[in-house]
Formats: C-alpha cells, structure tokens, sequence
C-alpha cells in the first residue's frame, strides 16, 4: 500500500520498526501533493525545504531513541496558525507577505513532539465562511467530487486529509470550521471544549468562540492528535488548567449503557433526506451496541444562528482593527496621509465577506445599538449554554447531523450569505455552549457524497465523545471510504 493511504498510528509503527524513515515518509506526501494539489488547492504555502530539514531531524531523534510520538510524521496546519519561518497568510490578502516571528502554541506542542510540517492550508479568509470560496487564493475543492465545495472555513485541513496529502492536520473553529468541512470530506474533526486547546499565536476571529482541533482520518488519529495539543498554556489566560485524559486509553470504553440525547430541534423539516437517513442509520448501530437513547430538548436552538453572527461580526470588528497596513499585512498608501493610508490598506487587502462582517460587527457594538444587539446576544447565548447544561444533567453526550446537507456545489450558495449561514445550523450552539463536538463520517448520499454524523460532550467531556466515535467506527466502514482523485 501507499504510504500515504497509511494512518497516523501505522505510520507511527512503521517509523517505530524502521521500515520507513520520516525522509520516505516526507517525500512520499510532497510528491502526493504534487500529484494531487492542482486539483484541490488544499494548500497556500508547501515548505518543502523546511519539511525535508524536519525530517532529518526526526529521523536523527529516532536513531538516537529520543523519539515523541509524533516525531517524523507528516501533518499541515490551517494557514490561521502562526509558524515562524513559513508565511501565514490567513487566505487574506492583507497578510500575503506575513511571516510571524513565532510558532502558535498548537504547533509549538506537535513540532516538540517531533511532527514534520508540510505546509499551510488554504481556508476561507479569516476562518469567515462555510465553503472555503471565501479565499484570496481560490477555493479549495472538495476531493469526493471537485465541482462541489469542501465546507468551511478549515475546508483546506478537511480536504487536505481526504485527499492523503498529510497524516493529520489542525484546523479551528469557530461556528462549525472543523465539524462541517471534516463532515463533507468524510473524515473525522474535533473542535474541543473552549480552554481545552492553547490559542496562542493563532489569528483571532471570534475569541469568545475560536478553538483549535485536529482533522484526521479516524477516531483514533484524532485522539494522538488532540492528545499532543491539548492542555493549558500560560500564553493563553482562556486555556483551562484541567488535567489532559488519556484519549487514546478512554477509546477501548465502549458504549454499552451510555446515555445518548437526541435533540428534537436538530431533527427537522428540511433535513436533506440521505442525511436524515444516515443519522438514522447510525443511531440504530448505537441501539445495536448497548447504547440508551433519550429524547432531549434544546429550547433555544432556533435563536443560535442569529446570536451567533452577531456576537462573532461584533468580536471580528475589534479583532481586525490591527489590520491596518502599519506594522505587517499589505500596505496601499498613495500619499493622502495617514486615515487614507489606512482605508486604502484595509479596502484593498479585504474579501468582500470580511467587510460585510466588520461593517455588521462595528454597526451592533455603535453606540444606542450596544443593548439592542450585543448585550442581547450575549443573553441569549447564556440561554442556549444552559439547554446544553439540562442536556447533560440526563444524558452522557448528544447526537444530532452535522450540516443540513452534503456538500453543495461550488457557486451555489456565494450569492446569499444567509443560505451561507445556515449551513452551520447544527454546529454553531456547540460554541456558543463553549463545549466540544466532533464529525465523523457516517454514510454517503445518493450521489456519492459523505455525510457526517456530529457527537456533543459536555465541557471537558472529550474522552465521551472519542470514545462513542471509536466505538461507531468499530462497528461501520464509513472511515475506511475514501475519495477517488
Ligand atoms: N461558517 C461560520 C462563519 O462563517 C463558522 C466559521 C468558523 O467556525 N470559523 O462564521
């Protein structure tokens, strides 16, 4: 078999065994990158130099017995996360030159534990969209069928790992940026418990929300992956200082006798019918297993969406404000002094969806507006964090759809950001709960396309929903399909 085809773990025994050295490995996906990437773009930025330089290095630690358990393999990283020596450029062209002077602390953990960095992958601008169109460099495309969209905004990392163009890649979320892309791509993503993941160095969209997690082949993969980022970081005063589970030992748990929600408002009109259909198909594997089901309410869900856009434009509208072509990012300045300069940076080195979303965020935090809007938005999401809090007080975790649909086409859905926005229906109360949920893949469409099934655990709750996972994917084969590009 391809080395490629190969998951994290049999790559980490093979290395282990020295059947292969982190060099074969290295050079194996850069050449699938060569071969595949013009069809997917998956990727801004392939350090290949840095990668083969890493490689080495992994492969002198392994030699000498002071290997980690990630060292020598290959991952990528959504280009939100900051690496010092390799541009990050956010799919903006206001920072196409940014090169930062520091690693984000996600990465700083995978490359002490001996990861070798491929590149930098393509997402929308600003982790601001749904489909990955929202791109200075193009969009990425989905490896299951390239007319259609990969999700978004981490579709880069989602397609990427589809695609076998990295081990394992990390991406964050934000409204749904890791479950929904991971959901059309047929691989498994995980955005963690607020705190549970350091966002140092990582570029700020919607900090109350933003979280990073790995995107990965299966369960188990996840869990190594997550295993070697999580934990508190004194860089970053939201990461929870909680001790970090063994993941990778709550995986052999099984189900038997675990209480599983389903949410009524999650199961409604309008859900695409294979979707329903796979949903279903895979609560009836849980019931097969031992697994209880319980019907639960989630009240608040149908004000999610709206308090979510406003509480992340407002967030979005401060955060951006450092992008002003002063100290980094692309500069336009024509000698009209110093506002001009900055207008003129800002309106040149912006996507459209990113203005529209600083022109909604500034105008709900203006003044006379402040109650209206942003106050009332954050009141709301103490609502919806509290349905998942009397959620919890029955059941051990929740399962619900991850996106309304499979995979739409690519153009289908630009031309009004609302359909955009629904998109994220099922993902978004999750952050503003501030709790953890993943994707895994859990049947395919009629026209051949993977839809993803969504596990929520409490807060800190990862083990729960790692290990209803693995127990899923022992008992299925969706994990094991793969994309045909
Ligand atoms: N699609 C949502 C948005 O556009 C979520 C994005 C994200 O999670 N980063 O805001």
């Amino acid at each position: 078999m391809e080395l490629t085809e190969l998951t994290l773990r049999e790559l980490q025994r093979m290395l282990a065994d020295k059947k292969v050295s982190s060099a074969e490995l290295t050079r194996a996906f850069l050449a699938r990158i060569a071969e595949a990437d013009a069809r997917v773009n998956a990727y801004v930025t392939v350090c290949e130099d840095q990668a083969l330089a890493a490689a080495a290095e992994a492969d002198r630690r392994i030699a000498a017995g002071e290997a980690g358990p990630l060292t020598g393999i290959p991952v990528a990283l959504k280009d939100i996360f900051n690496t010092e020596g390799v541009r990050t450029t956010c799919a903006s062209k206001i920072l196409d030159n940014y090169v930062a002077p520091y690693d984000a602390t996600a990465w700083a953990r995978l490359k002490q534990s001996g990861a070798v960095l491929l590149g930098k992958l393509n997402m929308d601008e600003f982790a601001m969209g749904s489909s990955n169109e929202n791109s200075a460099y193009g969009p990425t495309r989905n490896p299951w069928n390239p007319e259609t969209v990969p999700g978004g905004s981490s579709g880069g990392s989602a397609a990427c790992v589809a695609a076998r163009m990295a081990a394992a890649a990390l991406g964050t979320d934000t409204g749904g940026s890791i479950r929904q892309p991971a959901s059309h791509c047929g691989v498994v993503g995980l955005k963690p418990t607020y705190g549970r993941v350091s966002r140092y160095g990582v570029i700020a969209y919607a900090s109350s929300l933003d979280q990073v997690g790995p995107v990965a082949r299966d369960v188990e993969d996840c869990a190594a992956m997550l295993q070697a980022v999580a934990g508190h970081d004194p860089a970053d005063s939201t990461s929870v200082d909680t001790p970090v589970p063994d993941y990778l030992e709550s995986l052999r748990e099984g189900v038997k006798g675990l209480r599983i929600g389903l949410p009524k408002e999650y199961f409604i009109e309008g859900l695409d019918p294979d979707v329903k259909a796979a949903v279903e198909g895979a609560i009836a594997v849980y019931r097969s297993l031992g697994a209880e089901f319980v019907e639960v309410s989630l009240p608040h869900t149908d004000y999610a969406v709206a308090c979510y856009y406003l509480i992340a434009t407002a967030e979005a509208s401060s955060n951006l404000a450092r992008y002003d072509g002063v100290r980094y990012g692309e500069r336009v300045d024509e000698g009209g002094g110093l506002i001009d300069m900055y207008n003129r940076s800002r309106a040149a080195g912006f996507g459209d969806e990113v203005k529209r979303r600083i022109m909604l965020g500034t105008y709900a935090l203006s003044s006379g507006y402040y109650d209206a809007y942003y106050l009332k938005a954050q009141k709301v999401r103490t609502l919806v964090r509290q349905d998942f809090l009397d959620a919890f007080a029955k059941v051990d975790v929740l399962l619900t759809p991850v996106a309304p649909t499979p995979a739409f086409n690519i153009g289908e859905k630009t031309g009004d950001p609302l359909q955009m926005y629904l998109s994220d229906i099922f993902t978004i109360p999750v952050n503003l709960a501030g709790t953890c949920g993943m994707s895994l893949p859990c049947g395919l469409s009629a026209g051949g396309l993977p839809i993803g099934l969504q596990l929520v655990g409490k807060p800190f709750g990862e083990a729960d929903i790692l290990r209803a996972g693995h127990a899923f994917e022992q008992a299925t084969v969706w994990h094991e399909k793969k994309a045909d590009i």
